[in-house]
């Protein structure tokens, strides 16, 4: 369970978005010899917050791995000495994270795809039918060109945003183009390698079907797709006719 959020809030409402600032909010250790043995927690010259307190656990449909709660600030005074930045820079430094989280997701949503490829790949050589393994079927060998392709186009796209963010060059659009292919590749990998798989893929004897509800989020998370294409199309006609 989380402990150290950074959280904005508007501090000025007079200047719209150049108004909003980022903090740092801490709740307590739920648990502080665990913390201590193994080393997580926040140090105690970074006071609790009060009034910071986390919702219940989400049943979630994937990434059950991962403990996902609401966090509730109620009359919590934050000081402000636990501002992150400039007072005013919240909007612009959250712009700032998505840009380079959405390189993150775009990179996750590669590995579940490579992850559901490899599985398949390995089923297509073990598993028989009609005196046959289902690699020599060629429908078969067609949905794994189409996901070998499909995943070679969302790796160039990714490794090109995260190369010209090293390279200290402009990258929102190119991240934003990588964080939505892939994350719809996830998808359709995914799905791809249940269905290569037949009634085995569907059941949790193999990891597709979880990786499958794991993709799901990459369409959701870091901005919904719906945000990613609305975001491209803006940058495509601001570079067209500059508005
Ligand atoms: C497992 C999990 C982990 C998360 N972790 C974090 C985290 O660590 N930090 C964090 O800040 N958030 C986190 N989130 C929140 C996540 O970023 C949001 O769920 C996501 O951005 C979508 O926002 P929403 O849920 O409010 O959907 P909504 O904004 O309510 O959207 C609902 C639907 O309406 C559409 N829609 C909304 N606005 C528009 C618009 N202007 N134009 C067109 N369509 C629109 C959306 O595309 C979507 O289809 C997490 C969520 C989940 C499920």
């Amino acid at each position: 369970m989380g402990e150290i959020f950074t959280v904005t809030a508007v501090t000025d409402p007079s200047r719209g978005t150049r108004g909003i600032s980022s903090f740092v909010v801490t709740k307590p250790t739920t648990d502080r010899e665990v913390a201590a043995r193994i080393g997580f927690g926040h140090s105690d010259d970074l006071a609790f917050v009060d009034g910071v307190r986390a919702g219940k656990k989400e049943d979630k449909m994937g990434w059950r791995a991962s403990d996902t709660r609401e966090l509730f600030l109620e009359d919590a005074y934050v000081p402000e000495g636990h501002r992150l930045g400039e007072e005013g820079q919240g909007f612009v430094n959250f712009m700032r994270t998505l840009d380079a989280g959405r390189i993150g997701i775009a990179a996750l949503s590669l590995g579940l795809s490579e992850g559901a490829f490899e599985v398949a790949l390995r089923y297509s050589n073990e598993r028989e039918q009609f005196g046959q393994k289902l690699r020599e079927f060629q429908p078969v060998q067609f949905r794994l060109s189409d996901m070998a392709t499909d995943i070679e186009a969302g790796r160039h796209l990714t490794y090109h945003a995260a190369w010209l963010k090293e390279r200290g060059e402009p990258f929102t659009k190119e991240a934003v183009m990588a964080k939505l292919f892939c994350s719809e590749l996830a998808m359709r990998a995914t799905l791809q390698a249940i269905q290569l798989m037949g009634g085995a893929g569907y059941t949790s004897d193999y990891p597709v079907e979880r990786m499958a509800r794991d993709a799901k989020i990459c369409e959701i998370g870091e901005g919904t797709n719906e945000i990613q294409r609305i975001l491209i199309g803006r940058q495509i006609v601001k570079e067209a006719f500059g508005d």
